[in-house]
């Protein structure tokens, strides 16, 4: 057999993000009725990558819509727009579509062979498509556009040659508010790539942009090492940590770039400050739940980042 190319296998990646949130709807962590649209049968997770989808998905719900609400607020008419890099199967999209303040226009990018798959799916199931009105397919189907909703294919690290154009041609203005959303994404690429994503974004930002990073971080360290070496295994790397392998480093490469204001987290602070109360309490009753230790361990080997940038 043939190894697996690092593109092939970070492709892989977003089966894993799939289940695992397919699986934490199962366990009861979360709803999501469009999770089993990806995945119909989840294998169940155990109880601490349950409640590390959890956690991740709420917190990032949480930035993600404060940003939409206060760049709607700031200027009604002017739509906020939305652009997850390496979007995989996020269900986002749809969890929001009928919430979010309008008008909203919401761009998800990946390579072609998940952006594909993607467009078939949501277009095939019922309860997606019906986020999908007068919907039509571009590029031999790889592409999807509705008014408000683009998936888009190409290669992240082609960002301005390849990837701004056709987001481009499908009403996307640079200019306008617009919140980024990078899941376990910038960390699968050199470096020098994601950089050109933050470089283009802060050239190109109007008054105002928002970015919002979550990924591993803390590879130094005996977890760490593991984590990698698990990775490993299945041909993946994380050549995006080179540089940005701490809170602190995650912080000035938006500062750096004159980002205004920029916090970063790690997942175990974020689940002691931003999970509430009573759902910490209602998630203890879920599952069993005695790997406190490695929870924690885990947690801290997550970054979560929003910065704004404000001209
Ligand atoms: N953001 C989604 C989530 O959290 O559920 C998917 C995360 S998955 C771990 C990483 C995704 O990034 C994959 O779908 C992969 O194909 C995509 N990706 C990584 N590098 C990319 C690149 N250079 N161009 C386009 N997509 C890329």
């Amino acid at each position: 057999t043939v190894p697996l190319s690092q593109d092939e296998a970070v492709q892989g990646t977003n089966d894993d993000a799939a289940i695992s949130r397919a699986s934490a709807v199962t366990a009861g962590y979360m709803e999501d009725p469009y999770a089993k649209v990806f995945v119909k049968r989840p294998p169940r997770k155990p109880p601490l990558i349950n409640r590390g989808t959890y956690t991740r998905t709420l917190v990032l719900d949480q930035l993600m819509d404060a940003f939409v609400a206060r760049f709607h607020a700031e200027a009604p008419a002017t739509p906020v727009q939305i652009v997850s890099l390496g979007a995989g199967s996020d269900t986002r999209f749809f969890r929001r579509a009928a919430t979010w303040p309008q008008p909203f226009l919401y761009y998800e990018i990946d390579f072609p062979q998940i952006t594909g798959r993607k467009g078939q799916t949501v277009a095939r199931n019922r309860a997606t498509a019906a986020h999908l009105p007068d919907y039509h397919v571009e590029c031999g189907g790889l592409d999807l556009h509705t008014e408000t909703y683009h998936l888009v294919s190409g290669d992240l690290r082609q960002w301005a040659a390849e990837i701004v154009p056709k987001l481009v041609a499908h009403g996307f203005d640079p200019a306008r508010p617009t919140v980024y959303l990078s899941e376990c994404v910038l960390v699968y690429m050199d470096a020098a790539d994601a950089n050109a994503i933050l470089d283009w974004v802060t050239a190109n930002a109007g008054t105002r942009a928002a970015f919002v990073v979550y990924e591993q971080i803390r590879p130094h360290d005996a977890f760490g090492q593991q984590m990698l070496a698990n990775l490993q295994q299945r041909h993946l790397a994380l050549p995006g940590l080179l540089g940005c392998d701490d809170l602190a480093a995650q912080q000035a490469r938006f500062a750096e770039r004159g980002w205004a204001t920029v916090e970063a987290l790690d997942m175990r602070q974020a689940w002691e400050r931003l999970v509430p109360a009573e759902e910490k309490a209602r998630v203890a009753k879920l599952e069993i739940f005695d790997e406190v230790e490695e929870w924690h361990l885990l947690m801290e080997h997550y970054a979560i980042v929003h910065a704004e940038y404000q001209r």
